[in-house]
């Protein structure tokens, strides 16, 4: 790290990552599924109340393996935010499904799910939500929806870790849910992710994808007395290397979500004068949401050149980044989607949108610096 530099991102060890990669290696047990997968798994069925959990090389495995319990077929459509991640989309179009992107709410940038019915056709097969900035969707209003109209829901909970909904974990309300453990995100191991199965008629077949198609968990477990190719699977696991990183992560969750949220409120209190003066917005949390403080943004209001604010960043050292290019505009989502609508504030918000440096480490004079140059870039512009 450059001295005076303050980077967007830092990736946040606990100290006992080597030791519990030590102890794995020591134990000569090397090959996914080991103690510590184990360890892993448990720990994530216990705090988020789902069915199954199974660790995964990345959240975009996960997504891939969630396609594939759904059974996507050709032409099959799946309703989704235009305003996410690559992987949401990509996970589907793999198995040749159709992403039908709907706009979102301008409050949370969460899936709007007042537009999501009048995109549902015959085709469509499921609801991809995405918990944006650890936010959570209007998930009563979507899974109401879903029973409806006899859908799967799906939450890609990639940046949901430790946050919660009504009380419940994200990722485990739909049928399928998708973490990610990629050095961005609050709790890590490098690239890593897990798929959370709350369908109970899925674990098995899970478990059968997650294993090159093969029901060799079963046979791990005595429950029969050979494995064979059952389906159509891959290899979706990671080593236990990896579980032993993430396993030192796990231990120290609930301090890293503590020191996350500090710094999140305090951008939070110091930036509400900018709000006052109307030349931003500050992100909405609503009521029934628990958050995890994954990222702090701010939404600048019309007139204020986005561009010239992250010159202003670059010129002070601090790293500003923002984000998603929407992908139904985009040369692959023309191809493989289809906007429902035109997604007005999924555009009007992914032009205006900054994203603080936040993470654990991160100084208050290092957060003021970054305030200093975010408020002399917002009120020069203006004035
Ligand atoms: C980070 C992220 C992903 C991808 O996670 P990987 O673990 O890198 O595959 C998918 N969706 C969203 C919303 C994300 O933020």
């Amino acid at each position: 790290m450059k001295k005076d530099h303050i980077p967007f991102n830092w990736p946040h060890m606990t100290g006992k990552e080597l030791y519990y990669i030590a102890e794995a290696h020591f134990n000569g047990r090397l090959a996914g599924d080991g103690p510590f997968t184990a360890r892993c798994h448990r720990w994530i069925e216990e705090r988020t109340a789902c069915r199954k959990a199974l660790l995964t090389h990345s959240c975009t495995a996960a997504l891939e393996m969630i396609a594939l319990l759904m059974d996507i077929q050709h032409g099959d459509e799946i309703i989704m935010p235009s305003y996410t991640f690559v992987s949401t989309a990509n996970a589907f179009v793999l198995r040749g499904g159709v992403p039908v992107f709907v706009d979102i709410r301008a409050d949370t940038l969460n899936l709007d799910e007042s537009l999501i019915e009048a995109a549902i056709t015959p085709r469509t097969r499921g609801i991809a939500v995405v918990h944006y900035a650890g936010v959570a969707c209007e998930m009563d209003t979507i899974m109401a929806i879903a029973e409806r109209h006899g859908l799967m829901v799906v939450e890609d909970a990639a940046q949901g870790v430790m946050a919660t909904y009504k009380g419940r974990a994200l990722g485990s309300i739909g049928q399928m849910g998708a973490y990610s453990f990629h050095e961005t995100k609050n709790v890590i191991s490098g690239e890593g992710g897990a798929l959370l199965v709350n369908d109970p008629a899925l674990s098995l077949r899970a478990e059968i994808i997650r294993e090159k198609g093969t029901d060799r968990s079963r046979f791990f477990r005595g429950e029969v007395d050979k494995y064979t190719w059952q389906e159509v699977g891959s290899s979706f696991l990671p080593g236990e290397l990896i579980a032993a990183f993430l396993w030192a992560q796990f231990e120290e969750a609930e301090r890293i979500t503590e020191v996350r949220l500090a710094a999140w409120r305090r951008y939070h209190e110091l930036l509400e004068e900018l709000e006052t003066q109307g030349v931003l917005r500050r992100p909405v949390v609503p009521e029934e949401c628990r958050h995890n403080a994954h990222m702090y943004y701010v939404v600048l209001a019309p007139g204020i050149d986005r561009q010239r604010v992250l010159e202003r960043f670059r010129a002070a050292g601090v790293s500003s980044v923002f984000h998603y290019v929407p992908l139904h505009s985009s040369p692959a989502g023309l191809r493989y989607g289809r906007a429902h609508g035109d997604l007005e504030v999924t555009v009007r918000q992914s032009e205006s949108l900054l994203r603080l440096p936040l993470w654990v480490g991160l100084t208050e004079a290092q957060q003021d610096t970054a305030i200093s140059v975010l408020r002399s870039a917002v009120t020069d512009d203006t004035r």
